[in-house]
Formats: C-alpha cells, sequence, structure tokens
C-alpha cells in the first residue's frame, strides 16, 4: 500500500467515526429575491440532512431552486430564514472562505495561460503552503484525477471532460471535507457526460469525503446518488435512495419527473385480500397491494412500462388486468415500447424487453390486455 492509500484509508475511517455527526444540515431554510418589487421565493423552506461521506444529489427541473439551496451550503447567499450547519455547527452567518467546502460550477474557468500543474497548485501557492507539500498534493490529486502525465498540457489542449477533472482537481486539492458541484457535467456531450458519471463516483469513493451534486438530469442522479432530494418549486417533494424514489414515488411529480410513468386514478371499489380494487370498466381492473384505502375513496396508482405485461389473450389470476387497444410500437433495439389507449381515454406505455426468442406478440390496432402484480401499482399522494 501507498502512502497515498494509506492516508487515504485513514481519512475515510475518520469520516465513518464520525458519522453520527451530519456533514450537512439544513433546517427550514428559506431565500427570497425581491425582483421587480415583487417577492419572489426560490427556496420555500428546506429542511434535510447529508451524512457524511454520502453521495447527494439535488435533482429538480430548472429554476426549482437547487443552485440557490447549493449557494446556501457554500455561503455565497446567506438565508432569509432558518439555519445551515456543517458538521454540527452552525454557520448560518459564517462567510463561504471560512466555511470548509469547496464549490465546482459547470463553466470551470481554468487560468488559460496556465498548464494544469500550475493551474491545481494555484490556491495552495496562494496560501502560501511550502514547495514540497504543494508537490506532494498535487501529485497525489492529478493521481486520483487520472491526468498523471498531463501536467504540462494548457486547458485548450485538453477536451471539456479533462478540463473538467482539472476543474475537480482544483477543487480537492485544498481538502475540503465536503464538495459542492452544480451541475459540473452540463457541458459535456451525452458519451463523455456518461463516462465522467462513472469516473465522478470512483473518485468520491477514493477521497471519501460527502459530495453534493446538483443536476435537473434524473439518469445522473440515479447513476450516481446514495440518495436524492426531488426539488420543485422551491420544496424537496420526495428524499429517498435512488432505488426508492424510482420504484415507490411519493407524488405524482416525482413519478413523472423520474423516468416514464403511468398515471391511473379511479375510485376504490372494494378491498380484497389485502388488495384495493379498482374497477376502470367491465373488462379492466387495477388492484393496488398495501394500500391503507378504504371502499369509495379516490386513489392515484402509477405503474411502471416495464412492470407491465402485454398480451393478445386474457390473463388469468390475483393481477391488475385491464384492456385497450394497441395504437403504437416502436422498436427501441433493447426493447419495444407500446403505447395502449383504454376505453377511458388514458394511455399506458409498456416496455417489453426483447429477449433471443421474443416473437413480436401485438401489433397496431390489436386489442390487448395489460397485466401486473398489486405490489407494482403504487399508490401517490399529490
Ligand atoms: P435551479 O438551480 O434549480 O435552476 P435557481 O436556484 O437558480 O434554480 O433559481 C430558483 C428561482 O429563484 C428561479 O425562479 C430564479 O429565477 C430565482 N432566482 C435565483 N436567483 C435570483 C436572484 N438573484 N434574484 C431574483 N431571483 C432569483
Ligand atoms: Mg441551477
Amino acid at each position: 500500500m501507498t502512502e497515498t492509500q494509506a492516508g487515504m484509508e485513514a481519512a475515510v475511517v475518520a469520516a465513518s467515526n464520525s458519522s453520527q455527526v451530519p456533514a450537512i444540515e439544513l433546517d427550514g431554510v428559506v431565500k427570497e429575491y425581491l425582483a421587480h418589487g415583487e417577492v419572489v421565493q426560490a427556496v420555500k423552506g428546506v429542511t434535510l440532512t447529508i451524512a457524511e461521506g454520502e453521495f447527494f444529489s439535488l435533482l429538480g427541473p430548472s429554476g426549482c431552486g437547487k443552485t440557490t439551496t447549493m449557494r446556501m451550503i457554500a455561503g455565497f447567499e446567506d438565508p432569509s430564514r432558518g439555519t445551515v450547519r456543517l458538521h454540527g455547527q452552525d454557520v448560518t452567518n459564517v462567510p463561504a472562505n471560512k466555511r470548509d467546502v469547496n464549490m465546482v460550477f459547470q463553466s470551470y474557468a481554468l487560468f488559460p495561460h496556465m498548464n494544469v500543474w500550475e493551474n491545481v497548485a494555484f490556491g495552495l501557492r496562494r496560501k502560501k503552503v511550502g514547495d514540497a507539500e504543494i508537490k506532494r498534493r498535487v501529485g497525489e490529486i492529478l493521481e486520483i484525477v487520472a491526468l498523471t502525465g498531463r501536467e504540462k498540457r494548457r486547458p485548450r489542449e485538453m477536451s471539456g471532460g479533462q478540463q473538467q477533472r482539472v476543474a475537480l482537481a482544483r477543487a480537492l486539492v485544498n481538502n475540503p471535507r465536503a464538495l459542492l458541484l452544480d451541475e459540473p457535467l452540463g457541458a459535456l456531450d451525452l458519451k463523455l457526460r456518461q463516462a465522467m458519471q462513472i469516473e465522478l463516483k470512483r473518485i468520491q469513493r477514493e477521497v471519501g469525503i460527502t459530495f453534493v451534486y446538483v443536476t435537473h438530469d434524473q439518469s445522473e442522479a440515479l447513476t450516481m446518488s446514495d440518495r436524492i432530494a426531488v426539488m420543485n418549486d422551491g420544496l424537496v417533494e420526495q428524499l429517498a435512495t435512488p432505488r426508492e424514489i424510482y420504484e415507490r414515488p411519493a407524488t405524482a411529480f416525482v413519478a413523472n419527473f423520474i423516468g416514464t410513468s403511468n398515471l391511473l386514478s379511479g375510485t376504490v371499489d372494494r378491498v380484497e385480500a389485502g388488495s384495493a380494487v379498482l374497477e376502470l370498466d367491465e373488462k379492466s381492473r387495477v388492484l393496488v397491494g398495501q394500500a391503507s384505502h378504504r371502499a369509495g375513496e379516490p386513489i392515484a396508482v402509477t405503474v411502471r412500462p416495464e412492470k407491465i405485461t402485454i398480451s393478445t389473450e386474457e390473463p388469468a389470476g390475483d393481477l391488475s388486468i385491464v384492456r385497450g387497444t394497441v395504437s403504437e410500437v416502436v422498436y427501441l433495439g433493447l426493447y419495444n415500447s407500446y403505447a395502449v389507449n383504454l376505453s377511458d381515454g388514458a394511455e399506458i406505455t409498456v416496455f417489453q424487453q426483447n429477449a433471443l426468442d421474443s416473437t413480436s406478440t401485438a401489433e397496431r390496432g390489436d386489442t390487448v390486455w395489460l397485466s401486473w402484480q398489486p405490489h407494482h401499482s403504487y399508490a401517490i399522494g399529490n
């Protein structure tokens, strides 16, 4: 084991020992701006706790308050109300340069006239760190971001992904206890972005510090995060693991924002063997497992496209079974996507994986049955 690795493991151990104290806490944080004489609430009351060493994402559409939330963690904005704590200490009124966090932006703004080494060393030189120490730390960080051997390159001689890794190195070299990243991959094309997602996750694992990641890209958040806060209009709609957010969306907004989802709504007709039953028409019923709903109550249900089986013959069993007409079939390589219209006008999307021996079962215009297990119907709030 090299000294570097040993040092890093020690850092990871230290992080897990102090894991009782959260890295970041927001408590009822509100941010109001005065714009054209009117009060705009960019963040309407966010309370959340981020654990030490966690890869945590703020995910939501443009304008939902992600950047504002991040800037309050970094200390670039003062909250109008509420408290920000870092490692257990109230830092609400502590300026950015006195907080033990570093921020990386989409526009990485490297110094164009400096090479990679000088860009990364810049902050340490300004802090009057000794030459030997600078040499050790810059070398160590360049190894982590896989830029060893590129020390002499200028930013313009590098790809966007490499430049972003220099920006990352420049933040990490300060040994922050947390790194805040605001849409850092936004300027990269899809292939590079996907490669950098894996790379970022590896770097985070290696340095063992808390990453807070802002993105509007759901697949990016699902790929990298330990937990995700899904934001909408200045509020957190759901805070959970990627799997939970995908499998059990708390609200219609989350269900629609993350992946493709089908929404069905109606009134509970009866409760049978632990499932709420919605009769959509004489040939269609939806079973909702684990629902605490009673007969007569309105209910909204989501079901993911890949949980649904499509068949040209009526299935049997304790399943949700709905009848419809295929309005569209799209071949997508890995799977087929079917659009199926129900008698009440609702459209259901179904993904069917292309197995080795699969033959196309349904075509446009066919009457089909869709079926799925009761526990794949998930009742949601508003
Ligand atoms: P996101 O990063 O999720 O796209 P932001 O946090 O940047 O969202 O912005 C949230 C809302 O607050 C937006 O409606 C934005 O226009 C508004 N906002 C952000 N900064 C300011 C400001 N300095 N003055 C007025 N309104 C602002
Ligand atoms: Mg933003």
